[in-house]
């Protein structure tokens, strides 16, 4: 929650809460002084007294306490508003019992934050209801004027229902809002993770396994856990697109990495480092296992078979490895793993050469 949010939560929405309740009361309680209101100053202080109780209870017991349901509870509490709002309106003068009758739309704005259509209707059918029986209850207590009731009633009605249309098409809005926030958070996540994802082979790419291997230095340097890096090339690839295309040589690179993520645990990070180079992390392993870890991944390659190729067609790799040593850089491990390669290069490919010095 923002600044503004907070000082809305802390102090504006309970300053406002308080305020409608002593409007309410000091409202009600003027005319009730000036002999507008149609009941005795008895009988309206029960009234209010009750409403008032019920509304402060409502206001600050939190959803939790209740145990009830947060739909319920908003339910609840709008239909408190609007019978308190309902039952005074039918008992001040006829000309302002129609401004009041129109607060309960507020009522009902208030619950479209929170309820959907159905649950809103039904609360306006309810208002409504509620009013009719009011003024039901009014002309069997004192005497009336039964047109101007019909007509003051259907007018409300036309209010009730024109003003619920109004909050639909509200909610309808806020229903679409939300859908695209949703599309739109979906594709972010999708974004943010091509962006750390190389394209072709769908393992991690360079800016990604560089920011691994930082955040593994930090915890190397603090000797919580060491890593090593295995830094993989596969032999002649050139000679793979030059003989059988392209198209076969990206297959070959997609099955290299398949195969490496196999090899690897699942707390390990397999990357594709540029072209036809691959970085294995293998987090807390040392140089002999991931040796045996490069080994396996070295051999594996030379038994996989590349459709598109010929039948007597084999894949190498030459792999360097070495284990980060505590406060060095990034970029020394990397070289050295990337000399060791160079020496299984330089030795006759196909094989796995461990940094040494
Ligand atoms: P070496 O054993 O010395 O590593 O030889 P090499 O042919 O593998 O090495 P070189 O660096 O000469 O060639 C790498 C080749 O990798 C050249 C390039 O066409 C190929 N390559 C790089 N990226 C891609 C790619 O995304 N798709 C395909 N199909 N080939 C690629
Ligand atoms: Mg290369
Ligand atoms: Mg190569």
């Amino acid at each position: 929650m923002d600044f503004l949010g907070k000082i809305y939560e802390r102090f504006i929405r309970p300053f406002a809460l308080a305020g409608g309740l002593i409007a309410y009361v000091v409202f009600t309680w003027a005319l009730q002084q000036n002999g507008f209101i149609r009941a005795t100053e008895d009988v309206y202080l029960q009234i209010v007294a009750m409403w008032s109780i019920g509304f402060v209870a409502l206001a600050i017991i939190p959803n939790t306490r209740l145990g009830l349901d947060t739909n319920v509870t908003v339910l609840i509490r709008t239909m408190w508003c609007n019978i308190g709002v309902v039952v005074m309106a039918v008992l001040v003068p006829d000309v302002v019992r129609i401004f009041m009758l129109v607060v309960t739309l507020f009522g009902l704005m208030y619950a479209s934050l929170h309820l959907n259509r159905g649950h809103v209707a039904v609360m306006g059918f309810l208002t409504y209801l509620f009013y009719v029986l009011c003024s039901a209850g009014l002309a069997s207590y004192t005497e009336t004027d039964p047109e101007f009731e019909f007509f003051l009633g259907l007018g409300f009605g036309f209010i009730l229902a024109g003003g619920s249309i109004l909050i639909f098409e509200g909610q309808e809005l806020r229903a679409e809002l939300r859908h695209r926030n949703e599309a739109l958070r979906e594709t972010m996540g999708r974004l943010q993770e091509m962006a750390l994802r190389d394209e072709l082979t769908g393992v991690h790419n360079r800016r990604y396994i560089l920011d691994v291997l930082n955040r593994q230095k930090s915890l190397a340097d603090r000797e919580q856990q060491g890593f090593t890096v295995c830094y993989c090339d596969l032999d002649h690839f050139k000679q793979v697109n030059d003989q059988f295309g392209h198209v076969t040589g990206d297959k070959a690179l997609r099955q290299f990495a398949e195969l490496a993520t196999g090899v690897v645990r699942n707390i390990d990070y397999v990357a594709r480092f540029g072209g036809e180079e691959f970085v294995l992390v293998l987090v807390g392993a040392d140089e002999v296992a991931a040796e045996n870890v490069a080994n396996r991944l070295r051999v594996r390659t030379s038994e996989m078979w590349i459709p598109g190729t010929r039948d007597d067609f084999v894949l190498n790799v030459s792999i360097g490895v070495t284990s980060f040593r505590s406060g060095e850089r990034v970029e020394d491990a990397l070289n050295r793993a990337d000399r060791a390669l160079y020496s299984a290069k330089i030795g006759g490919r196909d094989r796995v050469v461990v940094a040494d010095g």
